[in-house]
């Protein structure tokens, strides 16, 4: 046991945070709340909690920065491990630094920035934790080279499995170590990660403006292009606005102020209008157009003339936006064949103007999506065969969203999409199923022999991949 006090945190999954108890006192939970809620500081914490069955029941649900929106870290009647404590970066060398798992994307960026390192992925949810996006997936618009996800930069880990045992993976152990990937700490806690780094590298973005149609028709190019992708799609104006981000080692490295307000303008402004236009114009017919028309601007003025260059690690460090445990939107995720993506973007146009027709639910903000390049460094990548094309819908209004988020679970069916365990909300077995083929079965039966006791296997889990 390391020499904090193991503490445990009063109050549920996303909600109180602040009172902390002792290890030894108990709480009552409300149903559907972890019995226990505990800040772990040191690896021999971890493992107390995991061999203490009684005082810390199952399951046991390790939790980064708690972003994702699906019920993936829901520990109902068990343990919440919380790692935001563990956030230590512990060495820096020009090729790899290892770090602890709660350490956040953007406070890792500011160190390596010091050193003229950057990390070789694009996400760009800074506030993440590092443990969350080895454990879970993430959208980014990286270069092909790059691959899909920063856990493919993984090169060793240490975990406690869900017995109590510590592991050491890395490289030279890679079949364990794409397990390990992308794992949703089904497989054990994470508590220490090492990570490949290169020197900062620029990169120059284009922007266009164009419909439906037309990047519909540009899709087989885009996925053949040497570029990072990311798009934003406007269904009720038909009209798309493209990112593309081409290495150049000339490039300016941008500045950071640029693309702070860039984000600014996509994640706090737009929001924060939208969602005080619904209260002073209830009328949707009014309302939706200048919600569209604001975006539009910000997108014209704000995107294509502020950000013309930038680095990964620019974009990480200029990041203002903190994670809010119950952000001012609502976000949902899937991703589709590159193949067939042309057939996907214009039936998903299809579907939110008729979804709109039926039901009076539209999305407020602009969906967004990235080509995620080919990556199957972990078994469960969600582009492990091919590069893929997400779309992630994002909207402020709560009413309504949570039946067109379900809904998406069908359209998803009929254009062949698969799910993120912790981006995707409503996803159906079937639609797991067939997404993840026979890798599926594959984790099930590593996963029983990780956690043969199910001390990890949350009932959100328990419906989808057992
Ligand atoms: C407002 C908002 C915007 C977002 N935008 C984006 C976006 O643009 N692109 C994108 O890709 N994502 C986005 N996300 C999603 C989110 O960033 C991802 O879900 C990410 O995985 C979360 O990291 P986290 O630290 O919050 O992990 P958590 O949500 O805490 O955990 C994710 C999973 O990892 C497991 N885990 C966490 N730490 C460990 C560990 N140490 N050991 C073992 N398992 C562990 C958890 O059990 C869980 O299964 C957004 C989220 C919000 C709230």
């Amino acid at each position: 046991m390391s020499t904090n006090t193991l503490t445990r945190n009063s109050g549920s999954n996303k909600q109180a945070r602040s009172s902390k108890l002792t290890a030894n006192k108990t709480q009552p939970a409300a149903l559907g709340d972890p019995v226990a809620d505990v800040d772990v500081r040191a690896h021999e914490d971890i493992r107390a909690v995991l061999v203490d069955w009684k005082r810390y029941p199952s399951p046991v649900r390790p939790m980064g920065s708690d972003s994702a929106t699906t019920r993936c870290n829901a520990a109902s009647g068990g343990t919440l491990v919380r790692l935001s404590g563990m956030n230590k970066i512990l060495r820096i060398t020009a090729e790899s630094v290892t770090v602890q798992p709660g350490v956040r994307i953007g406070e890792l960026a500011e160190a390596l920035a010091e050193q003229g390192l950057e990390l070789p992925c694009g996400c760009d949810v800074a506030d993440r934790t590092i443990g969350g996006v080895v454990a879970a997936p993430a959208l980014q618009a990286g270069l092909p080279a790059d691959g899909g996800q920063l856990a493919g930069h993984v090169i060793a880990l240490k975990l406690i499995t869900p017995s109590g045992r510590k592991l050491e993976v890395s490289q030279r152990n890679a079949r364990l170590l794409s397990m390990m990937r992308l794992s949703y700490g089904l497989l054990g806690v994470i508590y220490e990660i090492t990570l490949r780094v290169r020197k900062i590298r620029g990169f120059t973005v284009q922007h266009r403006k164009c419909d439906f149609t037309t990047l519909s028709g540009l899709v087989p190019k885009l996925m053949q292009l040497n570029a990072g992708i990311k798009f934003w799609l406007l269904p009720f104006r038909d009209r798309v606005y493209l990112e593309l981000r081409r290495a150049d080692a000339q490039a300016a490295e941008g500045r950071r102020l640029s693309w702070r307000i860039k984000e600014w303008a996509a994640y706090t402004a737009l929001p924060s209008f939208a969602r005080s236009l619904s209260r002073s114009i209830p009328v949707r017919q009014l309302r939706y157009p200048l919600i569209d028309r604001f975006s539009e601007a910000t997108q014209g003025l704000v995107g294509a003339t502020l950000t013309q260059s930038g680095s990964n690690s620019i974009e990480q460090t200029g990041k203002f936006r903190r994670l809010e445990v119950n952000p001012t939107f609502n976000y949902c995720t899937w991703v589709f064949s590159g193949e067939r993506f042309s057939q996907t973007l214009m039936a998903y146009r299809y579907y939110c103007r008729e979804y709109y027709q039926r039901t009076g639910f539209r999305c407020d903000m602009p969906a967004i999506g990235h080509r995620l390049n080919r990556d199957n460094s972990a078994l469960l990548s969600p582009s492990f065969h091919a590069s893929m094309m997400s779309i992630t819908s994002m909207s402020t209004d709560q009413k309504g969203w949570e039946d067109f988020a379900l809904g998406l679970d069908e359209f998803a069916q009929q254009n062949g999409g698969s799910p993120f365990f912790n981006q995707t909300k409503g996803a159906s077995i079937e639609r797991v199923n067939a997404a993840f083929d026979t890798r599926l079965p594959f984790f099930r039966k590593v996963r029983a022999q990780f956690d043969p006791d199910d001390r990890m296997l949350n009932q959100y889990f328990a419906g989808l991949i057992t």
